[in-house]
């Protein structure tokens, strides 16, 4: 047996039960509640705030990896130019090299 918060649903008073009663009556203005209702919809609010929090997390999740495939994204690119930053003067220079040795070679 456990004790259950409880709202009376006329006067709005805070109200405690045992969770093994059907039904009790407000000691402030003697409303009949039935205990069983609210603590079905207490057990539904809790899982829709449950489902609202698996939500949110599935969506932090999602945002993380989207924010990763960016970041690697910019990394490939900056790759990228870094290569033909490198790549452009070796290739001149292999170029030109040859041409160089052709014509020393000519002579
Ligand atoms: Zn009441």
């Amino acid at each position: 047996m456990k004790f259950i918060q409880l709202k009376c649903p006329n006067c709005n008073a805070n109200l405690e039960a045992e969770d093994t009663l059907d039904t009790i009556y407000c000691k402030y203005c003697g409303t009949r509640i039935a205990v069983a209702d609210q603590t079905k919809e207490l057990i539904e609010a809790k899982t829709k705030l449950k489902m609202a929090d698996k939500e949110l997390e599935r969506e932090q999740v999602l945002h993380q990896q989207e924010m990763e495939k960016k970041r690697y994204e910019d990394k490939q690119s900056i790759k990228t130019a870094l290569y033909i930053i490198i790549l452009m003067p070796a290739m001149l220079i292999t170029v030109f090299g040859a041409l160089w040795l052709i014509l020393s070679l000519l002579n």
